[in-house]
C-alpha cells in the first residue's frame, strides 16, 4: 500500500513524497482509510507510530475539498506537542494554501487573538488556552468545526484538562468528526470516548 492508494489529492500525494513517507506506517495503513470514509476514529498508538499524520491526512483531504475556515482543532497536552502538530500540518498542507494556527499558553492573547480573526484553518491547541479564547476573544467561535481531535487523551487526563475538555464539548458543534488518540486506554479515556464519540472504529498497533 502507498499513499496514493488511499485516493488522496496531487496535493497530498506530493507532500508525503517530499517528507519522504514512501509507505503508510502501520497506524495510518489502519487509521486513514476510515478516516476517509467518514468514521470517528480512536487510535490507540504512541508517539513515533506517525499517529499525527494519521489524523492529519483525513482532516487535510477533506479540507481540500471544502475549504471553510476553523475547519479542525486538534487538542494536545503540551505546547511542544502542538508545535509539532502544525508543522505535521503545515508540511502536509504546503501545497493546499492551509493555514494554521497555534493556540498555547505562554504567548500574549492578543497576539493570538489576531490570528484567530486570520480564519485559520486548523488550529492546534492546549486546552485551558483554547477555551480561554472560546470565552473571552470576541467573534471567536468553533461553531463552523468539522473536526475535533483529541491527541494523547490519557496525558489530557493525567494533566487534569478534563474540566476543560468537557467545556470545549460544550462549545463546539454536537455534528462534527471526532477522532482520539491515546497511548494507553484507561478507565478515564474510555469515559472521555463514550462523551466524545459517535460509534467509533477503534485501531490499535
Ligand atoms: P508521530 O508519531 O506522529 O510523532 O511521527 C513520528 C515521526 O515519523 C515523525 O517525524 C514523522 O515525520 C515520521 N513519519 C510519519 N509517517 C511516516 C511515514 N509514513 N513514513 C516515514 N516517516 C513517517
Amino acid at each position: 500500500k502507498s499513499f496514493a492508494d488511499f485516493g488522496l489529492a496531487p496535493e497530498l500525494i506530493e507532500a508525503c513524497q517530499q517528507l519522504k513517507f514512501t509507505k503508510p506506517t502501520p497506524i495510518q495503513a489502519e487509521a486513514i482509510p476510515w478516516g476517509l470514509k467518514g468514521k470517528d476514529l480512536i487510535g490507540l498508538a504512541q508517539t513515533g507510530s506517525g499517529k499525527t499524520a494519521a489524523f492529519a491526512i483525513p482532516i487535510l483531504q477533506e479540507l481540500w475539498e471544502a475549504r471553510t475556515p476553523y475547519f479542525a482543532c486538534v487538542l494536545s497536552p503540551t505546547r511542544e506537542l502542538a508545535y509539532q502538530i502544525k508543522e505535521t500540518f503545515d508540511a502536509l498542507g504546503s501545497g493546499m494554501a492551509c493555514k494554521t494556527v497555534c493556540i498555547v499558553g505562554g504567548v500574549g492573547m492578543m497576539d493570538q487573538a489576531r490570528d484567530l480573526m486570520k480564519k485559520p484553518h486548523i488550529i492546534v491547541a492546549t486546552p485551558g488556552r483554547l477555551l480561554d479564547h472560546l470565552e473571552h476573544t470576541k467573534g471567536f467561535s468553533l461553531k463552523a468545526l468539522k473536526y475535533l481531535v483529541l491527541d494523547e487523551a490519557d496525558r489530557l487526563l493525567e494533566l487534569e484538562f478534563g474540566p476543560a475538555l468537557d467545556r470545549i464539548l460544550e462549545l463546539v458543534p454536537k455534528k462534527r468528526r471526532t477522532f482520539l488518540f491515546s497511548a494507553t486506554m484507561t478507565s478515564k479515556v474510555a469515559k472521555l470516548q463514550r462523551a466524545s464519540l459517535e460509534d467509533p472504529v477503534r485501531c490499535a498497533v
